[in-house]
């Protein structure tokens, strides 16, 4: 099925605004063969740490490294591939107990749950200090050794949760007394959650509780949840302690995965005057849905293998002009699909400096717009690059984006990981001109298996972001043109 309809789309037709030149069709099909080869079921959907990982690492790295790039990771001892470690966390143990005047009161376990952000996080026996809905933060020394007794009242729980704890709680007991159960909760903090295995993630203990279970703790006391309530409206409310201590324990279940950034560089004339550097993720889901389902990868054709055609025919073009001035670097990163995880890990640990950075491009989801299409600038505004961009536009008749409306997608691509560390990143890619069309592609096919190879894969603006992304390397890479911080 898959390959049936891969073969189809050569001989669709390609919906285009201008006509492609014969350069751009064939540039299209080496982009296709690209998103076939690594969408193709052999390769799992890419998941980090499978047998998936090494055979697209493979791929990729061979094209690089028979295209004329060397490896970038500037480390002897890792050439090409840099590893990065995942840890892949699950709550584990839980154990909650309250007691009163040294006295334990029972509460079903099952009306109460802990969660710990790190390994393994204990409170022996603290006194509990009702906080109301958290409006009005109380100071420091009330909360210092603690357990704030939070009223839930909607989504933005986990705000006031963080803020408590940054104000000094030592942990914070949720009451659910709204629309959220302990099992949303607990579902919702059962899915593993992902992260670097460098990150220090603390140790926050936060535990939910039922109303039900507050109020049978709470019984003989005088008081139960709807009084609580009714406390916290009052226009003078001020945290109150509550006759009760508790015992908080949890832990964290962690699953180490090894997985690699893949670095190839591309060497320029004057290295000292620092880098230009291309990315876009090489990882996807892997296996994504449960039989009965026919169909049980995420290929992620156009996320990302489209990414990683672009930035791979992109370098074949650069190293067949004459040499530039910087270094241009290639990054294929793991894990962006688990939150921009080996994005984050080449900027703590770069091969180069990070300020040498002049220019960094993210490629992501472009297989999307036809030929003609304007670019989109996601990260417009904020970094030193627009004039630039929009200087090599006009030199090469391209169409820029009016306003700023595809920022709002900055935070859910690699770049963002880049730009909190002040490397100027931004995405510049027709896929994201126009947003109707991007979001009908989240809406039907995006992280599911059906992003697949299609009959009419549309390749036209996937191939004019492959030129402009090699005009706006060569004219950041420019010493002359762009004069860098590097140092
Ligand atoms: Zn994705």
């Amino acid at each position: 099925m898959l390959r049936l309809a891969a073969a189809l789309a050569l001989f669709t037709p390609v919906a285009s605004l201008a006509k492609p030149s014969k350069a751009d069709l064939a540039l299209q099909a080496q982009l296709l063969t690209h998103i076939k080869e690594l969408a193709s079921d052999a390769y799992e959907g890419r998941e980090p740490g499978t047998e998936g990982e090494a055979k697209t690492l493979r791929y990729i790295g061979k094209q690089w490294f028979d295209l004329g790039l060397e490896s970038g990771t500037n480390d002897p001892g890792h050439s090409w591939f840099a590893p990065v470690t995942l840890v892949a966390r699950e709550p584990d143990g839980s154990r909650v107990a309250f007691s009163r005047k040294g006295r334990r009161v029972h509460i079903a376990p099952v009306a109460v749950q802990a969660f710990t952000s790190g390994k393994r996080s204990l409170i022996e026996n603290a006194p509990v200090l009702f906080v109301g809905s958290g409006k009005t933060m109380p100071n420091r020394a009330e909360l210092a050794g603690r357990v704030a007794l939070l009223l839930d009242g909607g989504l933005d729980g986990s705000d006031r949760q963080s803020a408590l704890l940054r104000a000094g709680a030592s942990a914070v007991l949720t009451v659910l007394d709204g629309e959220r159960s302990l099992d949303n909760v607990t579902a919702r903090r059962g899915r593993s959650g992902y992260a670097l295995a460098s990150d220090d993630l603390g140790g926050d203990l936060e535990a939910f509780i039922s109303r039900e279970g507050l109020d049978g703790v709470l019984a003989g006391t005088g008081q139960n949840v709807a009084s609580l309530q009714t406390m916290a409206q009052a226009a003078d409310f001020a945290a109150k302690p509550v006759d009760l201590a508790v015992s908080l324990e949890a832990s964290t279940r962690e699953t180490r995965i090894n997985t690699h950034n893949l670095i190839g560089k591309l060497p320029g004339k004057r290295p000292e005057s620092g880098a230009v550097l291309l990315l876009s993720h090489w990882d996807h889901f892997g296996q994504c849905a449960e039989p009965p389902a026919e169909h049980l990868i995420c290929n992620g054709a156009i996320d990302n293998a489209s990414g990683i055609g672009v930035l791979t025919e992109a370098a074949r073009r650069l190293r067949g002009v004459q040499q530039l001035d910087r270094d241009v670097y290639f990054l294929a990163t793991t894990g962006e699909e688990l939150g921009l995880l080996g994005a984050h890990a080449f900027a703590e640990n770069p091969p180069i400096p990070l300020k040498q950075i002049v220019a960094a491009f993210n490629i992501d989801t472009v297989a999307i717009s036809p030929a003609g299409s304007p670019f989109a600038v996601i990260g417009k505004g904020m970094t030193p690059l627009d004039a630039g961009i929009a200087a090599v536009a006009k030199a090469q008749k391209k169409k820029l984006v009016e306003g700023d409306a595809a920022n709002a997608y900055v935070r859910r691509q690699d770049g963002w990981a880049l730009l909190k560390h002040d490397v100027p990143t931004v995405l510049v890619s027709t896929a994201w001109s126009d947003l109707a069309r991007m979001e009908r592609f989240m809406d039907k096919d995006y992280h599911r298996p059906t992003d697949v190879v299609k009959p009419g894969i549309e390749l036209g603006g996937a191939a004019d972001d492959v030129n402009f992304l090699v005009a706006l390397t060569r004219h950041f890479a420019d010493a002359k043109k762009v004069p860098g911080a590097a140092k």
